[in-house]
């Protein structure tokens, strides 16, 4: 296993759900890893005690995203947090990775501006801005992963302003990855299929048939777990990742080929 030692990753939305997994995982590597949240403290401690408890090191910071000017209070935030973790003065990132998003369930007849405003504003505009304000505290040879979406291959009419935004998310990658690469900061997209997180939860855990029917999409023959994720997303962060960038990475368990 490749070693992230020395290594500070950022993962928003890592109080749960695939977040979480991604944070446990770059941390088992051995990054220091902050925890972000929007308001579940609680739960964003309770990851910061298993990794610590598993030797890790981490530390939580909460930010909520989606207002004008998130990005700034985001890496605010981040600071307190960090200079309180440990008094070296390093606020410097290396990998940072963009897994928050907000995906409400719409289809095009009643899609409504608002939830369109909402999933834009927390699904690309902050993960845009949170990058651009981070471009002088991301080191040289560092790493960019932002979590999008197998909707915007899959085409699903119940999540057209979620797979709108996500195509959105794809595009500001690849770009990126132009505008980033002669630092030697790789910048990737992986596109989780159907995971087993808290925002699936009231459909597929609801319904019988849901879990099966969903488990059958896969060429496994099951559900993806947060740490299906999580690994994809360490193997991204490792110098074996060096000489990928600006790819868009399909972590769906091969979810209808
Ligand atoms: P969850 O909804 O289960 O987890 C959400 C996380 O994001 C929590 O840590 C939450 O913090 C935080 N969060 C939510 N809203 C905000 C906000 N406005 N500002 C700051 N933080 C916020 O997400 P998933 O694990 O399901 O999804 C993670 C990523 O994976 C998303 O980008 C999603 O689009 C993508 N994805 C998910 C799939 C799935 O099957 N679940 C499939 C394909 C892609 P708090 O705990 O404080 O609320």
């Amino acid at each position: 296993m490749e070693t992230l030692q020395g290594r500070t990753a950022v993962v928003t939305g890592s109080s749960r759900s695939i977040g979480r997994g991604i944070a446990e995982r770059l941390a088992a590597r051995g990054a220091l890893v902050a925890v972000h949240y929007a308001r579940d403290a609680a739960s964003a401690q309770d990851v910061v005690d298993t990794i610590r408890k598993a030797d890790g090191q981490a530390f939580a910071f909460g930010a909520e995203l989606g207002g004008e000017g998130d990005a700034e209070r985001f890496w605010a935030e981040f600071d307190v947090q960090r200079r309180a973790f440990s008094d070296d003065g390093d606020t410097g990132v290396d990998i940072l990775v963009n897994n928050v998003a907000v995906a409400l369930r719409d289809q095009f007849e009643d899609a409504t501006s608002a939830d369109f405003d909402r999933m834009m504003a927390v699904n690309i505009r902050a993960p845009f801005f949170i990058v651009q304000h981070a471009l002088g505290r991301l080191r040289d040879g560092g790493r960019v992963i932002n979590i999008s979406s197998a909707v915007t291959r899959l085409g699903l009419p119940e999540v057209i302003a979620y797979g709108a935004s996500k195509g959105a998310l794809d595009s500001f990658s690849r770009i990126l990855a132009k505008v980033l690469g002669p630092r030697g900061i790789t910048v990737n997209v992986v596109a989780p299929g159907y995971v087993d997180t808290d925002s699936n939860a009231d459909w597929l855990r609801h319904d019988e048939n849901a879990w099966e029917e969903t488990a059958a999409k896969s060429v496994f023959g099951r559900v993806g777990e947060p740490e299906d994720i999580g690994d994809a997303v360490a193997l991204l962060a490792s110098d074996s990742g060096r000489w990928i960038t600006g790819q868009h990475i399909d972590v769906s368990g091969g979810t209808r080929m």
